[in-house]
This record gives structure tokens, C-alpha cells and sequence, in this order.
């Protein structure tokens, strides 16, 4: 074994890219790590997922400035996987690799006109209004008077509450002006969020739950009739302790009368899209009402014959995000992930890929918190550095720099100095205005401001 320290390459600067890597740098003995990120701004869907009006969440991004810090550490922003370097070039530049690209897209609901004009992925939306440079030339018509979340997670939960914020609750956050502009002059007086299965069975977390009972500008209105649990509903909560909590604000929700504000946000629970109608756009949503069967642990719904249309002009569509294969690499089709054992990647005989690793949402699909990837990156890590130890990895003495390698292919990568002064001229554009930051949203921005004219 060579005594140069290992070189490991992160792909993708989100949660799991940041914990993978803060665990190799504080190795005994440490690594080198080189992250490669495909946008000239790290943090993944710290900067472009979590919602603006909570920025305490985004604070966990100066524990990743601290990691970015460490001896050992590059960033190589605007390079992405794929195009700007391939999987064979980091297996001769590395000796290993962890993939930590996130899920890039969005489940479909499977239903008749799911893609009119109005019917869009919450992923499209939470991009936008965080200012991902990808989707600043979306144009959402937020005129009609009814908007529908399909959908009983966090993230749809995040879209309701964004399209019922006043302006004096967007204005201290780094919510993108044009988003700010577009939902304080929006036409929607009802957002009507749609869950699948009971409130029982509902994906949310209390915390985030409890916010829409406290929105400056919008009522919460819930039916109590959609609060009756079915016996199975009623003994699979017991003992937990998020989903008894959800059901007792949703009690307490239900018990609210409308204090007349401009907006309401109503939870419609039992109920499933069955077709997007509108003739060249969305004009409603079809639904289906919907029962629940228990079958041993699992309680899941099946369609009534009871069907109405709800009329709306825009429709957000939240069933989850999904991971994107990797050219090169074994992909995992039923989960969305890259094929892997507890973080190793395997080949489709189900053997490890000596040297090639993933961590996050690509390792494990689009579940948990922020916090959840640092177990998650540091077991990867782990069985990366017991590889090592052992001798499993693919070491040889000599090895190019990425740097070279980007600069002989004409690549213009954004380097951690370069991130740091974007970073540096949005939070100036923010500080007068009581804001985080003002992002900028455009890839010309963004390259401009990481390479600012030496005159
Ligand atoms: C809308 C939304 C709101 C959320 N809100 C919260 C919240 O309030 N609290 C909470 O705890 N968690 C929240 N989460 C969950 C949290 O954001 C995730 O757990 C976490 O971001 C997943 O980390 P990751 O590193 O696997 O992926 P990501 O954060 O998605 O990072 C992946 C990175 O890889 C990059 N990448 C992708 N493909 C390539 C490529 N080919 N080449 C190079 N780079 C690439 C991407 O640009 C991105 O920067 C939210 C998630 C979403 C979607």
C-alpha cells in the first residue's frame, strides 16, 4: 500500500457529499478529497430544496463551510458527471469514489393530463422559488382562484405554505424576488392539499404540520369527518409518536373557524387524482375517494366509485423524488438508487465495485432529514476506509490531477475561493434588505460573480 494519503472524489456537494466528506477529512490518517459539483454553488438542496422561510435549516451550512475549510479539501463546482468528466475518468484520477448526486427528478402520478400547462412537479416549483439557475424561466400562472398539492409529505406541505405566504413573511428570506413578486400578486384564495391515505398514514412531521395552523395570511380548514380512524388506523399509531401528535393538531385544526384571512389551506385526506382535466390547460382535478384496507402491517387505499372534479388553475404534483441512473453505473429501477450493499456499489452480479461508493438519497432513495445523511455518509465512509485497510482499493503511486485534466478538456471549473465570493456579493445584496441573502439565479450571474473582472 502506498504512504500518500488516499484521494477520494465526492460527486455532488448536497448533505451527503458534505458529511461523506467531513468523515474522510478527520480520518486517522486523513484523506484527500476533491468534490465535484455540477452547479457553481454547493450545498444541494440546502440552497435549492429546503424551504426560505425556514433558514434556521440552512445554518447547517456553515458546518459545511467548515468542512470546505479543511486541509485537503477542493471544490470543483460546474463540473458535472457525465459530460464534463465520466465515471472511468475518476476511477484513473481517484482512488475511490463516492456518488452523492441526490434524486434528480420526481416521481409521476400516472394520471390523464398530468403534463397540460399548469400541472407541474413540486420539484419544478421548490427549484424556482429557490433560485436553482435550471429553472428561472418557468413561467407560473398563479392567477386561478384554486390550487391543488397532490401529495402528504414535507415538501408538499412546503409548497402549500410558500403559495399561502404573505410579502411581510417572504420578505426576510432568500426566496428568489420574481417568486416573491409572483405569489404576493397571485389570484389563489384556496390551497387544497391531497392525501392518498388517512391522516393516520400521512408522511408529515408534526412541526411542519403545525406551521399551517399559523400562517399570517392563510385559514387551515380540515373536515373532522376525515379524522375518524378506521380500526387498523387506530392501533398503528399507537406507539407513534409523530403520527398520534399529526392527528392531534389535525384535532385541533378541525375544531378552528375560519378567521376570514385572504387565503385558506384546506387538508383533504382519502382521496387521489385520477385525472388533471382542462381543455388547453389545467381547469380542475378529478378525484377519486378512497378506503383503507389493512393487510397485516400494511394499510393501504383502494378507489371508491365515489368520484367529483375539484376546479383549479394550477396543480402541484408531490409523490416524491426519484434518483437518476448514472451512465456507467448499476442502477437500482424499483428503488431509484444506484444498486448498493449499505453504501458499496455493486455490479449486477451483486459484488462490490472495488473503489466505488455512494452516500444520501442516490445510496438510500428520497427519505429522511438533513441529518439523516451524516449516519448515512459516515457508514459509507466507513466501509470505504475498511476497504482500504484491507487492500481492496485500486491504488496505484501515480495518479493526474483533476485540475489538469478539466483545463486540458477547456473546463472552467468554479473553485471554493470562487463559490465564496458569490456567496460573498449575495449575502452584501441581502444585508440591507433584512435578508439572508439575495440569490443570484442565472448561470450568467453565478459564472460572472465567481470571476469578477480583474479592471
Ligand atoms: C423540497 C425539499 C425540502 C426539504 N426540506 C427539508 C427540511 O426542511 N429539513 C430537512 O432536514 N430536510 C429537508 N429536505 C431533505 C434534505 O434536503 C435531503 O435529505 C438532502 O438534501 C439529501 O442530500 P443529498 O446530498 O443526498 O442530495 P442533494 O442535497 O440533492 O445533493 C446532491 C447534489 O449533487 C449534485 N449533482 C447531481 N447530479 C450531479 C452530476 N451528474 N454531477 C455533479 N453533481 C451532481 C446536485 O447538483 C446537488 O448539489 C428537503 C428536501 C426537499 C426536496
Amino acid at each position: 500500500m502506498s504512504d500518500r494519503p488516499l484521494r477520494v472524489a465526492v460527486v455532488g456537494s448536497g448533505p451527503a457529499g458534505f458529511y461523506a466528506a467531513s468523515a474522510l477529512l478527520t480520518a486517522d490518517p486523513p484523506a484527500e478529497v476533491d468534490m465535484i459539483e455540477r452547479l457553481p454553488t454547493p450545498w444541494g438542496l440546502v440552497r435549492l430544496g429546503v424551504a426560505p422561510d425556514h433558514p434556521k435549516l440552512k445554518d447547517v451550512s456553515r458546518a459545511f463551510e467548515r468542512v470546505a475549510h479543511r486541509p485537503g479539501f477542493r471544490f470543483f463546482g460546474n463540473v458535472e458527471l457525465g459530460t464534463s468528466i465520466t465515471h472511468d475518468d475518476l476511477t484513473q484520477l481517484y482512488d475511490a469514489v463516492i456518488y452523492a448526486v441526490g434524486a434528480q427528478t420526481d416521481n409521476r402520478l400516472g394520471v390523464p393530463g398530468e403534463d397540460l400547462p399548469g400541472s407541474w412537479s413540486a420539484t419544478q416549483f421548490v427549484a424556482w422559488y429557490n433560485g436553482h439557475p435550471d429553472f428561472q424561466d418557468l413561467e407560473f400562472d398563479l392567477s386561478g382562484e384554486r390550487a391543488v398539492v397532490v401529495g402528504a409529505g414535507n415538501v408538499a406541505l412546503d409548497v402549500a405554505r410558500m403559495l399561502a405566504l404573505t410579502p411581510e413573511e417572504l420578505a426576510p428570506t432568500d426566496t428568489t424576488d420574481r417568486a416573491i413578486d409572483a405569489i404576493a400578486d397571485s389570484g389563489i384564495r384556496e390551497i387544497v392539499l391531497l392525501a392518498r391515505r388517512g391522516p393516520a398514514q400521512a408522511a408529515f412531521t408534526t412541526p411542519e404540520l403545525k406551521e399551517l395552523g399559523e400562517l399570517a395570511g392563510a385559514d387551515i380548514v380540515v373536515d373532522p369527518a376525515d379524522l375518524e380512524l378506521d380500526d387498523a388506523s387506530a392501533a398503528s399509531i399507537v406507539g407513534n409518536t409523530n403520527a398520534t401528535r399529526n392527528i392531534e393538531v389535525l384535532r385541533e385544526f378541525a375544531t378552528r373557524e375560519p378567521a376570514g384571512k385572504l387565503r385558506r389551506v384546506v387538508l383533504h385526506f382519502l382521496v387521489a387524482p385520477v385525472a388533471i382535466v382542462g381543455e388547453d390547460a389545467v381547469e380542475g382535478v378529478e378525484i377519486v375517494h378512497n378506503e383503507l384496507v389493512a393487510e397485516g402491517e400494511r394499510i393501504s387505499a383502494r378507489a371508491t366509485d365515489r368520484r367529483e372534479t375539484i376546479p383549479a388553475g394550477v396543480v402541484f404534483r408531490s409523490v416524491g423524488y426519484r434518483g437518476v441512473a448514472l451512465p456507467g453505473l448499476p442502477f437500482d429501477q424499483a428503488r431509484g438508487t444506484l444498486l448498493n450493499g449499505g453504501g458499496r456499489v455493486l455490479d449486477e452480479s451483486g459484488a462490490p465495485i472495488a473503489g466505488v461508493y455512494c452516500a444520501g438519497w442516490i445510496k438510500r432513495g428520497p427519505t429522511g432529514v438533513i441529518g439523516t445523511n451524516k449516519k448515512d455518509a459516515t457508514e459509507t465512509v466507513q466501509l470505504l476506509l475498511e476497504d482500504a485497510a484491507a487492500g481492496r482499493l485500486p491504488r496505484t503511486s501515480e495518479r493526474r490531477d483533476l485540475a489538469q485534466v478539466l483545463a486540458e478538456r477547456g473546463g472552467d471549473p468554479v473553485l471554493y475561493a470562487d463559490w465564496e465570493e458569490i456567496n460573498r456579493i449575495e449575502k452584501a445584496a441581502g444585508e440591507p434588505r433584512g435578508r439572508p441573502r439575495v440569490k443570484l439565479c442565472s448561470w450568467e450571474a453565478l459564472l460572472a460573480a465567481a470571476r469578477p473582472d480583474p479592471s
